[in-house]
């Protein structure tokens, strides 16, 4: 059990765990190169009067929070859950668990390109199975996505309805071998096709790909590349506003135990406040450890 997990290891997150970590909590950072981490020269972060390059602060970063004792491992999440007292974190190749959970996963919202998505939200198209997964009981659904995260959501999918199936939207697939066998395993189908348009009269009826053939379903589950910041606010029931997770000024969501810094909550899209609320979120969250005992 850790006292902290937290997703990302962009600057909120790495903030984040160099407070939960010096101030004693079992810290652990789940995430792989943020897209900052690259060659891009940052000019206008503190401190640095000659221009560092994105990939060399993560480094430091890094240095400085596992200096403090906090693990930090690159794997990808694909679904949070909230048990009684505390929380489950399922990445491609673990399951780990964890009184408090601080959201650093920036912005990653991936949209599928289907004609008239938005006319069938709430009308069978759904962006969380934890959420919605109970209307399709034993109904026909489909998956959109590519990679793990789909996968875990097509498995989830198997607790309400053995007839699923999982179109990729055009795109390679992306699947970790132990996922695959897993489908493979409850006859999921997967498709690399790509939907075109939605059609049914009041509710979602069927999909049309774009090589001109259909197929019925009730239910569409998008989940198209990694698990984002919304994904897990679904989830979880997490108030959103837009793309992003509502946080107060101590960073606190409105479930207690989680909270969120950075990109994912959308102020300022800047390194500075990244770091400034991974700062609180620790800080936050080792004041709610405290209050637990
Ligand atoms: C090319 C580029 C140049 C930039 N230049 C500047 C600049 O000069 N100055 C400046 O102030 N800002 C700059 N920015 C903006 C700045 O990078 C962001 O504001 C900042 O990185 C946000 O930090 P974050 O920690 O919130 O999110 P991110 O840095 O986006 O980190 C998100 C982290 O979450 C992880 N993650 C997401 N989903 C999952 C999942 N399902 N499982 C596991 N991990 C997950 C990612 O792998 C990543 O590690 C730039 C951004 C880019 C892309």
């Amino acid at each position: 059990m850790h006292e902290v997990i937290i997703i990302g290891s962009g600057p909120a997150g790495l903030s984040a765990a160099i407070y939960t970590s010096r101030g004693g909590a079992k810290t652990l950072v789940l995430g792989c190169n943020p897209k900052v981490a690259g060659e891009y020269v940052i000019d206008n972060y503190f401190g640095f009067p000659e221009p560092i390059l994105g990939k060399d602060l993560i480094a430091r970063g890094i240095r400085q929070a596992e200096k403090f004792g906090a693990t930090i491992k690159c794997e990808k999440v694909v679904a949070i859950h909230q048990q009684e007292k505390f929380f489950e974190v399922k990445t491609t190749t673990n399951l780990y668990s964890s009184q408090t959970i601080i959201l650093a996963t920036g912005v990653s919202r991936i949209r599928p390109g289907i004609k008239n998505l938005k006319e069938y939200e709430g009308k069978g198209v759904s962006y969380c199975v934890s959420c919605d997964g109970y209307f399709f009981k034993n109904q026909k659904v489909m998956v959109v996505g590519e990679g793990a995260f789909a996968a875990n959501q097509a498995l989830e999918l198997l607790e309400y309805t053995p007839f699923v199936s999982l179109c990729t939207q055009g795109k390679d697939l992306n699947i970790p071998e132990n996922f695959l066998e897993k489908l493979k395993k409850h006859n999921i189908e997967i498709l690399q096709e790509k939907i075109e348009s939605l059609e049914g009269k009041e509710t979602l009826e069927k999909v049309n790909f774009s090589n001109g053939q259909s197929q019925e379903v009730a239910g569409l589950f998008i989940a198209m590349g990694e698990a984002s910041s919304l994904d897990f606010a679904y989830s979880l029931g997490l108030i959103t506003k837009g793309n992003f997770i509502e946080a107060d000024c101590e960073q606190k969501t409105n479930i207690p135990g989680v909270f969120a810094a950075g990109d994912c909550v959308g102020r300022f899209l800047q390194i500075s406040v990244a770091v400034g609320e991974g700062a609180i979120a620790g800080k936050s969250a080792l004041t709610y450890l405290k209050n637990k005992k």
